[in-house]
């Protein structure tokens, strides 16, 4: 449709986390099945690609395709793939070609060893590290911004690669979750502002690091913390030890993390990701006064919100669409006829719920507003005499830079255009988002420990100008 902003990238209308990460340090554990298992619960933050690398003995085994875990792995590669050290990533790109060579981990064999890397994240001064490196002899195989990474780790003469990861951090800006393994040491790394996640586990006498909480309850595992900012942490034979590899002035650890990526069973800063989505919708009831008959959330994104919203409100809470959950990726192109068919594959609604009433429907996020106009369409057919769009987070108007699919300004419904021209695309009768002041309400006296700049254009880790204009891909 003429001047519709936004596409449908095969998908619900959201932004897409780009990246998760996993690591396993286990003498005697069946370090690649249980890499597997974690990939499988970090599956929602990257379905293009997995891979996973195992220390076997004489040196460092990779496996990697494209898909999902379970199509990337098979059982012959847990009889073949064997270890003490293992680190997994699952990878979600905007580009096909070159995926297969930007898959993760990724391996090099440099004077320290076999080093493998997987990488959650998105530098910010790729441009230039990119130009000095090739100028110095550096040869790149893929375009991520994560073999910058290994580059550097690489070049460095120290012997202590724990030196050598340091002085790595203090070249590289932006937001870095890694993993990293030699034949004989895990390592896990978070940037200084701890933009994306990173906790430890205990697995018996394994250690585990993960980009969530989920996939160490997958494995039985114990949480023991989250990586702290700018913190390197060592596991090896002598147990777990760490280093302050860098630090920033403030955490900014991603807010959106909390609003959409993380899994609901995931805990991040030691609060629940469940729990937070359902305080929103609280807020959100608090600040909307909207007079209806039920709520309907967006499965499963909105779920939460509603469920907090509904108790809040004293309304009832209503299944009123129901996901298909078998679609999976199916390929949708990007035509009007088959956006609609695309949200229709993914969402059918109740009418026998619907008809006559007034309806509020609440989702986490609105981005390109693509998604949200067929659903208020569904529902107005579907037998609906008022349809309210509430959003459980503020307007996004800035593109996010630290390893998350936002595409640019021209993209994003509500830097385009103001909330009523936002409210007459999508088609409904009223739309209300959540307040900043709300959103950050839900995180008490640590409120300043986040980073909003999808909200508020104030990015934590300043821009370098040409990035913008490269694109490297994300980790
Ligand atoms: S800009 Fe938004 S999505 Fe990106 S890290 Fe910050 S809060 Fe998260």
């Amino acid at each position: 449709m003429a001047g519709e902003p936004g596409r449908l990238l095969g998908g619900l209308d959201k932004f897409r986390e780009e990246c998760g990460v996993f690591g396993i340090y286990g003498a005697g554990a069946e370090v690649a099945r249980l890499t597997y298992y974690g990939l499988f619960a970090l599956q929602h933050r990257g379905q293009e690609s997995a891979g996973m690398a195992v220390s076997c003995g004489n040196g460092i085994e990779v496996h990697k395709g494209l898909g999902l875990v379970a199509e990337v792995f098979h059982p012959e590669h847990f009889r073949t793939l064997k270890g003490e050290v293992a680190i997994g990533h699952v990878r979600y790109s905007t580009t096909g070609s070159t995926s297969l060579a930007n898959a993760q981990p990724l391996v090099a064999s440099t004077g320290k060893g076999m080093l493998a890397v997987a990488h959650n994240g998105n530098l910010v001064n790729t441009s230039s590290l990119r130009r000095r490196l090739s100028a110095e002899g550096s040869v790149f195989q893929t375009t991520t911004d994560s073999e910058i990474i290994l580059n550097l780790l690489a070049r460095y003469r120290h012997p202590s690669l724990p030196e050598a990861i340091k002085e790595c951090m203090a070249q590289i800006k932006g937001a870095y979750s890694l993993a990293i393994m030699t034949e004989k040491q895990l390592f896990a790394v978070r940037d200084p502002h701890g933009i994306r996640p990173l906790c430890l586990g205990r697995l018996g006498a394994s250690v585990v690091v993960a980009s969530e909480s989920c996939a160490l309850d997958v494995l039985g595992a114990e949480l023991i913390r989250e990586v702290e900012p700018g913190e390197i942490i060592i596991i090896d034979e002598h147990g777990i030890s760490s280093l302050q590899g860098a630090r920033a002035d403030r955490p900014a650890h991603c807010i959106f993390e909390f609003i959409y990526f993380a899994r609901p069973d995931s805990t991040l800063q030691g609060l629940n990701v469940y729990a937070v989505r359902r305080e929103l919708g609280r807020r959100l009831a608090a600040e909307s006064a909207v007079d209806a008959d039920l709520v309907v959330p967006v499965p499963d994104s909105g779920v939460a919100a509603a469920a907090g919203y509904a108790e809040a409100a004293g309304l009832p809470l209503v299944e009123g669409l129901i996901k298909n959950r078998y679609v999976g990726r199916t390929f949708i192109q990007p035509t009007q006829e088959r956006r609609e068919l695309g949200v229709r594959l993914k969402l059918n609604p109740i009418r026998s719920l619907l008809q006559g009433k007034r309806v509020i429907i609440i989702d986490d996020s609105l981005v390109r507003g693509t998604t949200g106009r067929h659903i208020i369409q569904m529902l107005r057919e579907a037998g609906a005499r008022e349809v309210h769009l509430l959003i459980a987070s503020p307007p996004v108007l800035h593109p996010c830079y630290y390893g998350i699919d936002t595409s640019t300004c021209g993209e994003l419904i509500a830097a385009r255009w103001p909330v009523e021209k936002v409210r007459r695309y999508v088609g409904c009768d009223t739309l209300y988002y959540l307040s900043l002041e709300g959103l950050l309400g839900a995180f008490g006296s640590r409120r300043d420990h986040y980073c909003t700049a999808c909200f508020t254009g104030c990015y934590p880790v300043p821009l370098e100008g040409c990035y913008l204009v490269e694109g490297l891909e994300p980790g």
